[in-house]
């Protein structure tokens, strides 16, 4: 089976799926949804679980232009949150999609 490595939005490098925090803009809805499952259909960022790339990734809101989606500084201390790795719960966070 081939591995699908997605690209952190923070150091730029590239692991698999399982090793990254999942940031998605669901699209039906219009949320933003931090390690949300495939079940959620929409734009992706993907994040090391790491502070440092957490902070590269919203540096210069990169993270919020790869989402299309405005600046909000919540989303981050969501995406922090997840940095346990093990138990993380899903975080979801209503946020309106810049259109
Ligand atoms: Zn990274």
């Amino acid at each position: 089976m081939k591995k699908i490595l997605r690209r952190c939005a923070g150091c730029n490098c590239q692991k698999s799926r399982s090793e990254m925090i999942k940031i998605t803009a669901e699209s039906s809805t219009g949320k933003i949804i931090v390690s949300g499952d495939n079940r959620v259909f929409g734009r992706s960022a993907y994040v090391c679980y790491d502070n440092n790339c957490i902070e590269l990734a919203f540096k210069k809101n990169r993270i919020f232009k790869i989402l299309k989606t405005k600046p909000d500084d919540s989303l981050k201390k969501s995406v922090k949150n997840c940095t346990c790795k093990h138990g993380c719960a899903t975080n979801i966070l209503e946020m309106n999609l810049e259109k």
